[in-house]
Formats: C-alpha cells, structure tokens, sequence
C-alpha cells in the first residue's frame, strides 16, 4: 500500500507544506500521509470547478453515462485494494468494507442508469383564454459547482452517493472528505482521471475547518452537500448563504417490536443493525420497543447474540466488530453508558472498554428518557430495550427523539404497518428488517434534525438539477 497521498485538485497532483498523517483507529499505525490543502489549491480548486463547468454541462448524456460506467470498472478492479484501504483508515471490518465497495459499484451503475433519465415535462398552457396557443416544455439543467463534504464512516460510498449523481447530471464537484478518513476517495480520483474525467470535474482536496469554511461561504458553488453530524450539518446551513443545501445528519433509530412479530429474527435483525460497524453507523438501531408479551424471549435473544459477535482486528476475516473511531469516542460512549446506569438503566451485556479502541457490545435496558443514549446520537455498538404495552404509545416513545431519518418495526399486523408509516416521523419506515437497510437507489434521507433533501441517485440527481420552462405560442 503506497504511504504519501498527494491530493487532486484540478486535474493534478499536489501536496502542501501541511502533512495530514491517517492513523489506524485499531494500532495506531500511519495507513498514510496525505496534506491539507492551503488556500491557493482551494482556489484553483473553486476555479477549475468553475472552468470545467461548460465543459460537463455540454457533454453529451451518452458520454457522461459512459464516464461513470468506465468509473465503475475501475472501481471493480480496484475491489481489493480500497476494501483493504477502506479497513485501514476507519477500522471497519474487512467483510463489511468489501460490502461497502459493493455498494459504491451499485451506486456508480445506477448513476450511469440515470443520468440517461433527467427527464422533462410538455405542460397543457390553454387553462385560460389568454393562453389557448401556447405549450409549455420543461427541461432540468444542471446547477452549477458543487461542494461536497463527507464524513469518515462510509469513506468510499458517501463520497460517491455525491460525485456520481453530480457528474450524472453534469455538475463538477469539490470533494472536502473526512479528515480522519481521506485516503480512500484521494484512490478513486486516481480511477475517475485515469477513466477520463476532464480536468476541474473533481476535486479531492483535506482542509482545515478554516478552509472547509472558506468553501462553504463561496458563492460560486451552487450547491452543498454534506453528510455528517446535525450540530455541523446546521451550522454549514447558517452559512452557505444563497446556495441550495442538501444535508444527510445523524440520528438514533427507533424499532418497535409487536406482539406478533417473529422475535427470533427480529432479534438477528437488532444485532444485525446495531452493532455493524460498531454502531457508527446514521441508521444504526439505537432504540428498541418492544411488546411486554415478547420482551423477555427478545431480550434473552439479543442479548445471547450479542454475547457471540467476535469483536476484534479489523483486518481478520472473522470480526464482527472493530474499534470506534478514536479514543475521545470510546470516553464519550462509556461516559454515556455510565451517565445511563447512574440513572437507573440496567446494563445487560458489555460495555467495558477492551483496548484498541474495542467497546464490547453492550445492551441496556430501562434507559432514562433524559440521558444521552435515549435522545442524542450515540454511535457506538449500545442498543437500548424498551417494554411497551400499546402499540401507538410505542410509535410516540419513537417518535421522541429529535431526529428522524430511518425506523422500523417488526409485525404481522397491516394495520400497525401502515400506522407505523403515517405516524412515525421518519425518512424511511422499513417493515420487518432492521431500520441499517439501505439500497443505494432508494430515496434517502431524514425529517426533524437528521436533515434537508433525499440521497439516492434519481434523488440526488433531482437536488442537483433545476427546471427550466420554455413556453412556445403557436398562433
Ligand atoms: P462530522 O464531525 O460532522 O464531520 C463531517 C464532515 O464535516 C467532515 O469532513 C468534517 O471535516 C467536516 N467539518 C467539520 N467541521 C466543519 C466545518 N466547520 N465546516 C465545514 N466542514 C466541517 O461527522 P463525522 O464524525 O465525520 O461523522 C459522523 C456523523 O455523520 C454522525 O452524526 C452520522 O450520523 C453522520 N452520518 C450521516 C449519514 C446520513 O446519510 N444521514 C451517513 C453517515 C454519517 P474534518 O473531518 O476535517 O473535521
């Protein structure tokens, strides 16, 4: 694996006299050194945005597609490599970064699906006598330079749920990605140049908070788009001034378990979603409620489930769960748990903290209404069990939260199906599987504190678009 990774600004390679080194959230070790951009790359950076934008915007639909196609194949040979990459820099478990590169193909694939189908409308006009020979045409247009910034959990796949969909729809982009995280998309700008993506259409450049800033307020972008946290996401809002902005956030997914449900694999499902990625995950279960006649058959199960999963090395094969980010996460989520129990919760399972930066997967259950585990975003491999007794008292118990991007429940009930996706206030309700589940092409994104705008590449594409209306009078 190379160790110095130049960044891409404006079709070329360059380094600064400011070394970002990425350290293995699991040893410690340097994965690779790559270099904040300083203030002059930034600008080359807006400005061959601004340059290529002509460029994108004339291409043909049929070469664009092709672009992000010859993206893909690139990607595909590169599988190996950027799972390895992706392990690396955020700790995630082999199996599941492998997953992730999965995903990111599906993503560029079905960008190159789409981008053939940025339709437009013919509008009837003659709703009034003054306008009986006129017809209207609508077409989208592209909107312009785009800023992305991203967080460090999906390092491959959230950059991509941005550059594609822009590129789809003949946008450029700037690229800000994590800090903690940056190495693996500095990989995939290598592919995008090398599979002809012309000079100024991306950018992957690390920045300082000053220089993300310095992006953020620059009115020659048209558009922002960013994952990450609620308190950053909202705060970047305050300050784009006139652009449009997209913001994927956080949040602390609910689950509501009936009283008919299948309590076995509802409880896989829980673990499944609760503990991928040691919870650092936006859609991770945090929060389950689960009917008084199943609780403890539930309980039990998760709990002995939970007890198998095989936490460790990041890089072997057989983990399940890896490290959290860095140190300061590991105080955080004990400090959390511990905030927890003092207020009455029961911990059930786990919780002690295992070195490496491991927290072994803990289950909690009586949890106060008030400490953070219940009403922030906790991040972290914790899942919460709450008993309930009515099922609409269970969707309001859910709904007391202030985010809202993904929920599930687990029933056989149609009734309470349908009342969970009219009442619960959610981006998503997912019926009978764990509220992790994510297609790449499916609308994505969240109510309430979680977020502006839906991801998911027709979506996107929608955000990063703009109608234009021709109106034709044939008298
Ligand atoms: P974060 O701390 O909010 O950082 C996200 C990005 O914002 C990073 O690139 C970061 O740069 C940048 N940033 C930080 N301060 C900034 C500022 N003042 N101006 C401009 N950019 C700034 O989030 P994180 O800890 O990396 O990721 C975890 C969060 O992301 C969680 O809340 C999670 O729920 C959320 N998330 C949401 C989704 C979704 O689709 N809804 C998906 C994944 C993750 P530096 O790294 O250089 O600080």
């Amino acid at each position: 694996m190379q160790s110095s990774y130049p960044f891409f600004v404006a079709g070329r390679w360059e380094t600064s006299n400011q070394p970002l080194p990425v350290l293995s959230p699991y040893d410690g070790s340097t994965v690779g050194v790559t270099y904040v951009a300083n203030d002059r790359q930034i600008e080359d950076a807006i400005e061959s945005a601004v340059a290529a934008y002509p460029r994108l915007r004339a291409m043909p639909t049929y070469v664009r597609a092709d672009l992000l196609c010859e993206i893909r194949t690139r990607l595909r040979a590169a599988r190996d490599l950027l799972a390895q990459l992706i392990t690396r820099e955020s700790g995630k478990p082999i199996t599941e970064a492998y997953a992730e590169v999965d995903r990111c193909l599906l993503t560029f694939e079905t960008a190159a699906e789409e981008a053939k189908r940025v339709v437009g409308e013919v509008l009837p006009l003659d709703l009034a006598p003054s306008a009986l020979c006129h017809v209207g045409i609508t077409r989208r247009f592209p909107i312009g330079p785009i800023l992305a910034i991203t967080p460090f959990n999906f390092p491959l796949n959230l950059p991509a749920h941005k550059v594609a969909p822009a590129l789809a729809a003949g946008n450029p982009v700037v690229l800000k990605p994590s800090s903690k995280t940056p190495l693996t998309w500095l990989k995939v700008a290598e592919l995008c140049h090398e599979a002809g993506l012309p000079p100024g259409a991306l950018s992957v450049l690390p920045a300082t908070s000053e220089g993300a800033d310095r992006l953020v307020r620059d009115d020659r972008f048209k558009l922002i788009t960013f994952t990450g946290s609620a308190p950053v996401g909202w705060q970047i809002k305050a300050r784009a001034g006139r652009k449009r902005v997209l913001l994927e956030l956080g949040g602390n997914a609910g689950v509501i378990v009936d009283s008919d449900a299948d309590v076995s694999f509802a409880a896989e499902r829980v673990v499944a979603g609760g503990y991928a990625f040691a919870g650092q995950v936006c859609i991770s279960v945090q929060r389950t409620f689960i009917h008084r006649d199943v609780f403890d058959d539930f309980a039990r199960d998760v709990v002995r489930r939970v007890r198998q999963l095989k936490v460790g090395d990041p890089e072997d094969p057989q983990t399940e769960v890896g490290p959290v980010i860095d140190a300061d996460a590991v105080q955080r989520i004990i400090t959390w748990i511990q905030e927890a129990v003092t207020g009455g919760a029961t911990l059930l399972t786990g919780g002690r903290v295992l070195g490496h930066n491991l927290i072994e997967p803990a289950v909690l259950m009586n949890v106060p209404p008030a400490s953070k585990l219940y009403c922030a975003e906790a991040f972290a491999p914790v899942v919460s069990l709450f008993r309930f007794d009515d099922f609409d008292r269970a969707i309001e118990r859910l709904n007391e939260s202030p985010y809202g991007l993904q929920a599930a429940v687990f029933t056989r009930n149609l009734e309470h199906a349908f009342a969970a996706f009219e009442k619960i206030e959610a981006g998503g309700v997912i019926v009978n599987d764990s509220p992790s589940f994510r297609i790449d092409p499916m609308p994505y994104g969240g109510m309430k504190e979680s977020g502006l705008g839906r991801e998911g590449l027709r979506y996107a594409i929608q955000e990063m678009t703009e109608p234009k209306l021709l109106v034709i009078n044939r008298r």
